[in-house]
This record gives structure tokens, C-alpha cells and sequence, in this order.
């Protein structure tokens, strides 16, 4: 089956399914495989479910003609969504970078919703399968598309970039994350520098945060020539000041016509460059100050990243979405710089660090004590090595944890709950 085939059908029922459990009437299901899954198995089920196609690539699993057969079913996945972006010229903003992706696109999807029809990838869809899926998902009637692009290792912005096509783009900032898969930090520049490649090649807009000496030495090393600068000196396209962080980021900015203020429901001073991209991304769209500034103070995160959630005796950060050396950085000066009477740090272990693990969860424990914390908690078997070393109470799982709450409940507290995804601190909200 080529692809041209393929997207008729996907014309005909433009839903894509790549779950079982996930199947609407009349999608098309795509059987990948895992390490440890062959979805091709479920091809039948998918059909019994209502999928009215199911793209497989091993032909005993073919059933009846419903059953499209490809030589491999993600690669097929990938050249549809290919097709179907080339189908199209709208803008795409393609966005990758350490920490910041998701938040930066959702902010800048709530600036550019305020006057255009969106897209954004939803939740955090940013892999070689997510980002297909993505594609898939825009509709002929929008008119901006913004990706966010994920990466653990090297070439793979590269080939999302050939799926997304963006016009424009984005580095949010490179950092200490997945150094286990890129190879230490020059090679996180590196990878990174894929979306910069990319967007030299096809002559692409590039917004850049000018305080960050990283991006611009990549971009530099990129030969980028459109650029769009923001950032806190004259002379840059979008200037901001951070006006206030305690407990929401409030901005001062400028475009040099119009000087303005913004409000928003987002804790952690990192944010505030967060908020500048997408002031900047508005205004390039030829958006009103207003309307930034109206999509910007509506913009309330729900998603566990650098949300403010009261509970019956506490105030919580919840960050728990996800964690490496840089945000946990980033957090942990924010918590100092937050007011409150009493104030806990509750950090787990940060993963796919590989040799850095022990280096940085030791330079993570010692920030902690020149943090101005009334108590710090470590959970995970790294930071646990460090017990007898840094001040603090120390827990082996997040189970030992919640036991140890239950016992010696943190009242009245503002609480910083930050770890890796694999760490599932949210399991602890309930004790605190
Ligand atoms: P992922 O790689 O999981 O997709 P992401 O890049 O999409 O992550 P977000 O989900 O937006 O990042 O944010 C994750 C966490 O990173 C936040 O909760 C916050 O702690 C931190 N963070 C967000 N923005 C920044 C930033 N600009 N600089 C440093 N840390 C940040
Ligand atoms: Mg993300």
C-alpha cells in the first residue's frame, strides 16, 4: 500500500488510533510495536471495536480487506503524516528544547488561540510517534499549528522536523536532561541544534531567547539569518522584565510601540522566559498587545507543572510532572524566593541522567542547603546515597514517604513536590 492510498482512506476518516483501548468508530488503527507489545495482534479487536481500517505489517494477522497492509506500520505512520503537512502551507511553529517545551506551548497556543484557529499537540505527544500523531490531528480549517518535538538522543529532532515541516521555530533553552541518551551536554546542544539545521535549510523563522549564550552560540554555529530576538536587554524584538514571581510570574514587556503588563496564573521565576517566547510568537503574528496579554492572563496550568494548588493545609507546588538537574535548579530558586512562614522541599530521584546519575543528585542535595529550606525530603535510591552527607530526611521509595507524612504531617507549609515522571510523587498530594 503506498502512502498516496493510505491517505485516501485517512481522507475518508480522518481519526488515527494507535491504542485498543483507545478506538472511536470509524478510525484507522495502526498496529505499531514495542519491546514488548505487536499491536498487529489486536489488528481483529481494533475492527470488532469499530476502527474501519487497521494498518498492519504482518500478513498472517490480515483478516479481511478492513486489514491494510504495510512493509512497517510506524514508518507508514510517519510518511502519512509527512503527506498529509505537505498537503497544507500554514504556519507550523515547531518548538523543542530541555525544560519548558509543554508550558511554552501551551502558552503560546492560548496567545495565538486569542486570534487565530489552533492547533496544539495535546499533552505532551512529542516523540517519533506523537508527533505523526499530531499532524494527523490538524484539521483543513486551522491556521496555526504549533509541535512541540522531543528528544533523548541524537537525529531524532531531525526527523521530526522532515514530519512537521515547521516554518518556524523554537529552542525553549538546552540543559542538563536526557544526557544519558545525547551524550553529556554538548551533545543535548547538539541534537537540539537539529530544529536550527533544519530551519537554515528551509529559510525558517527562529525566535531566540538573547539571554541564553547557548542558543545563541548554536544558532550561530547554525548560520540562522531570520531571527527574532526576545529578552531582557534593548535591542531585542519583545523586551521583558520580570516584574514579579511571589507567588505568579507578573511581566513588564515591550515591543517598542506598545509598553505593557501582564498578569499570570503561573508560579516559578523559569516561567518568565517561558512567557517571553510566546509574547514574542504573538506579536510576530501581528497580534495586538491586548489580545498577548488576554490570552496570557487566562492561561491557568492544570497539567502538574508549576501549579499552585492549596490544599487544606498547605500550599503545594506541584511539579511533579516530570524533573532533571536543570528544573530542579530552576524550582529550588524559585521556592527560595517565594514567601512564606515555613517552606519544604520534597524532591525524587531525576532518571536517564547515566553517568551524571550520582554527580548531579549530589550537587541537587548540597543546592539544598543554601536554599532557605525548613526542611528537605529526598525520595529514591540516589538521592538516598547521599543521606549521611547533606541535611535532610531521607526515604528509599515514595511509599516510605507517605508513611513517614502520615506520621509527621507538614502543615501550614509551601511545599515544592518535584521529581521524575517515574518517581509518581503525585501519590504523595494526599498526604500533604
Ligand atoms: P518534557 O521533556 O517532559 O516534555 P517539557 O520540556 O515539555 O518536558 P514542561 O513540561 O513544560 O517541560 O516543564 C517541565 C518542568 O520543567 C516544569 O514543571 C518546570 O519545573 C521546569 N521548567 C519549565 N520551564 C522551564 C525553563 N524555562 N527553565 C527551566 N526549567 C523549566
Ligand atoms: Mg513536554
Amino acid at each position: 500500500m503506498t502512502t498516496e492510498e493510505l491517505y485516501a482512506y485517512y481522507l475518508k476518516n480522518p481519526v488515527i488510533s494507535t491504542d485498543t483501548r483507545n478506538i472511536s468508530n470509524g478510525c484507522i488503527f495502526f498496529a505499531l510495536k514495542g519491546e514488548n507489545f505487536n499491536a498487529n495482534q489486536f489488528a481483529a479487536q481494533a475492527i470488532e471495536k469499530g476502527a474501519a481500517f487497521v494498518v498492519i505489517d504482518e500478513e498472517e494477522y490480515s483478516t479481511d480487506n478492513k486489514c491494510l497492509l504495510v512493509d512497517d506500520v510506524l514508518t507508514a505512520l510517519q510518511k502519512l503524516a509527512k503527506y498529509h503537512r505537505e498537503q497544507s502551507n500554514i504556519p507550523v511553529v515547531g518548538l523543542t528544547g530541555s525544560n519548558g517545551k509543554t508550558t511554552s506551548k501551551e502558552l503560546i497556543n492560548a496567545v495565538l488561540a486569542e486570534r487565530y484557529k489552533t492547533f496544539a499537540t495535546h499533552g505532551n505527544l512529542n516523540n517519533h510517534i506523537g508527533v505523526p500523531l499530531s499532524i494527523l490531528s490538524i484539521k483543513p480549517d486551522v491556521e496555526i499549528a504549533i509541535i512541540e518535538m522531543g528528544a533523548n538522543h541524537q537525529k531524532e529532532i531531525e526527523l521530526l522536523c522532515t514530519i512537521a515541516q515547521p516554518t518556524h521555530g523554537i529552542i525553549t533553552n538546552v540543559g542538563m536532561a536526557h544526557l544519558d541518551g545525547f551524550g553529556g551536554f554538548e551533545g543535548v546542544k547538539k541534537g537540539k541544534a537539529e530544529l536550527y539545521n533544519y530551519l537554515k535549510q528551509t529559510q525558517g523563522y527562529t525566535f531566540i531567547n538573547r539571554d541564553n549564550s547557548n542558543l545563541l552560540e548554536m544558532s550561530a554555529n547554525a548560520g540562522l539569518s531570520k531571527l527574532i530576538y526576545y529578552g531582557t536587554e534593548n535591542g531585542n524584538t519583545i523586551k521583558g522584565t520580570l516584574k514579579s514571581s511571589d507567588p505568579f510570574i507578573e511581566v513588564d514587556w515591550t515591543n517598542h510601540e506598545v509598553t505593557t503588563t501582564v498578569k499570570t496564573h503561573l508560579t516559578g521565576s523559569y516561567n518568565f522566559e517561558n512567557i517571553l517566547a510566546s509574547i514574542c510568537i504573538g506579536d510576530f503574528f501581528d497580534m495586538s498587545a491586548d489580545d498577548i496579554n488576554s490570552g496570557l492572563s487566562k492561561y491557568e496550568p492544570k497539567n502538574n507543572r508549576s501549579q499552585l494548588t492549596k490544599t487544606e493545609t498547605n500550599t503545594v507546588i506541584c511539579d511533579f510532572y516530570n524533573a532533571n538537574p536543570s528544573s530542579m535548579t530552576a524550582a529550588l530558586n524559585n521556592i527560595s524566593v517565594l514567601t512564606a512562614d515555613k517552606k519544604v522541599a520534597i524532591l525524587g530521584d531525576m532518571f536517564e541522567l547515566g553517568a551524571e546519575s550520582e554527580n548531579q543528585h549530589e550537587l541537587i542535595a548540597q543546592q539544598t542547603e543554601n536554599n532557605d529550606l525548613d526542611e528537605a525530603i529526598f525520595i529514591g535510591k540516589y538521592f538516598y546515597s547521599f543521606k549521611e552527607k547533606f541535611k535532610g530526611t531521607y526515604f528509599e521509595t515514595p511509599t516510605e514517604a507517605a508513611a513517614y507524612l502520615k506520621e509527621n504531617p507538614i502543615k501550614n507549609s509551601l511545599v515544592l513536590l518535584k521529581g521524575s515522571r517515574g518517581m509518581k510523587l503525585e501519590s504523595l498530594l494526599e498526604y500533604l
